[in-house]
């Protein structure tokens, strides 16, 4: 509880315009962003982390068709970002070094929001 509480403090710092002093950010820490990037929807948010889910097809040459397949990426939310992302958005992450057993790509953007794509 009392980590969950230093978190929240946090966020009404960074709320407030404070300066963002997450190590693992790669505008204001020492996190380096490079690598592969990708694009996929946000399924799950947790603290400082998302997963997304991203679709690609593989080739079955048995059957002389392609199968859809899911992959789920975690990424590191660095606190400054950390109320621009909502689940069902559509955003974008790149590799970087790897931050846990899980972890080792970082959010770099939001592309879109899920409100947007319910308005098209
Ligand atoms: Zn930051």
């Amino acid at each position: 509880m009392e980590k969950k509480e230093k978190i929240e403090e946090k966020k009404k710092e960074i709320a407030a315009g404070a300066v963002c002093d997450d190590k693992q950010c790669p505008e204001h820490g020492t996190l380096s962003a490079r690598g592969r990037i990708f694009e996929g929807t946000v399924v799950k948010k947790h603290l400082r982390r998302i997963a997304i889910e991203l679709e690609r097809t593989v080739y079955i040459k048995k059957y002389e068709r392609y199968m859809k397949k899911k992959t789920r990426l975690h990424a590191r939310v660095p606190m400054c970002k950390e109320q621009s992302v909502q689940i069902g958005d559509y955003v974008q992450i790149q590799e970087c070094r790897p931050l846990s057993k899980i972890i080792h790509f970082v959010y770099i953007k939001t592309i879109r929001t899920k409100d947007k794509e319910k308005g098209k």
